[in-house]
């Protein structure tokens, strides 16, 4: 069985209800992909690694991962903090804001507990996925620790898969995410940005010039998402185009860009050629922004998964 790990953190999503209610789920962008990874491919063992406390929210975040089918070997609870919270308000006009409590969220020290055994079971995944944001919240101090880890895993043999998902509010200023995504960019044998987060970073967006930039780092695979738009994938110097078709019926877009990773891994990995798993992983973006929320219902999902079945 194969095996994946994706790093991040997961938090409690608080979300107004038309009668005022709150309505509570969990979401982050690696846990979100993990979930629509298990959710297509019962065959691949899909691990969610994170830090936790002892506290409630921390254990329904764990049970949520059961329900799910993740394997939750590399969550550690041993943090004496809670896991972060946010809150999703909708305007008259439609429009959402987000607010955010994760200062001190377990997921920030989790690099604290990962020891010799954590890091000899990682070395034994197939790929280990990581985003800009799981790098972003960590402590500052703990960044070293983490970059060690990823030069053990890759030493050993694991595929790395790295999406910038560039959030400026998570960093110390632009330099500080460019200085650590230069050594993810270097590390990672798949990359998954989408155009926004070059346009942001360094102001490109064409696709000649995202490549360009991408060319020094020898990445085996750039998968290049850009909404509605086109997806490019470059794997080995070989580009492929894939058209999108756009939904019109959209609710929200959160998730977008981690369900088509979620899907787009594991059709890969089930050895599905590019263009096949980008119509896989689009159509099931497609139907993710349909629902509100970040992670759609499991029924949902069974067009997709019998469409993978068949690819
Ligand atoms: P992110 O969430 O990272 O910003 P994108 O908005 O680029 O991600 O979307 C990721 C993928 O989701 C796109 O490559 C596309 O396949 C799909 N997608 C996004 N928006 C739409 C849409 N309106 N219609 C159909 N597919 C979409």
């Amino acid at each position: 069985m194969q095996k994946i790990v994706l790093m991040g953190e997961c938090m409690l999503e608080l979300r107004q209800a038309k009668d005022g209610l709150m309505l509570r789920s969990f979401a982050g962008d690696t846990f979100n992909t993990a979930v629509y990874m298990k959710r297509i491919s019962a065959e691949q063992d899909v691990a969610f690694m994170t830090g936790l406390g002892q506290d409630t929210i921390s254990q329904q975040l764990i049970s949520v991962c059961r329900s799910e089918n993740l394997n939750n070997q590399h969550i550690s609870t041993k943090s004496e903090r809670h896991p972060g919270i946010y809150l999703v308000e909708t305007d008259e006009q439609g429009e959402r804001s987000f607010l955010y409590w994760r200062d001190k969220s377990a997921a920030k020290e989790v690099m604290q507990f990962v020891d010799e055994q954590a890091i000899a079971e990682l070395c034994q995944a197939d790929l280990f996925f990581f985003s800009g944001i799981s790098i972003a919240i960590l402590e500052t101090e703990h960044r070293a620790a983490f970059w060690a880890m990823l030069e053990r895993l890759k030493s050993a043999g694991v595929k790395i898969g790295f999406d910038p998902n560039y959030r400026p509010r998570l960093w110390n200023g632009p330099e500080d995410a460019i200085a650590e995504f230069t050594k993810a960019y270097a590390a990672c044998d798949i990359m998954m940005p989408g155009v926004e987060d070059f346009k942001l970073l360094y102001d490109i967006e064409t696709l000649d010039d995202i490549l360009a930039f991408c060319q020094p780092f020898n990445i085996d695979e750039v998968v290049l998402k850009n909404g509605p738009e086109s997806v490019y994938c470059q794997v080995k110097g070989e580009l492929t185009h894939v058209v999108v078709t756009p939904v019109t019926y959209v609710v929200d877009t959160t998730s977008a860009g981690d369900s088509f990773n979620g899907v787009y891994l594991s059709a890969r990995l089930a050895g599905k050629d590019v263009t096949s798993s980008v119509e896989l992983a689009s159509a099931a973006a497609g139907i993710v922004i349909q629902h509100p929320g970040a992670i759609a219902p499991v029924e949902s999902f069974a067009g997709i998964r019998n469409s993978f079945a068949d690819y």
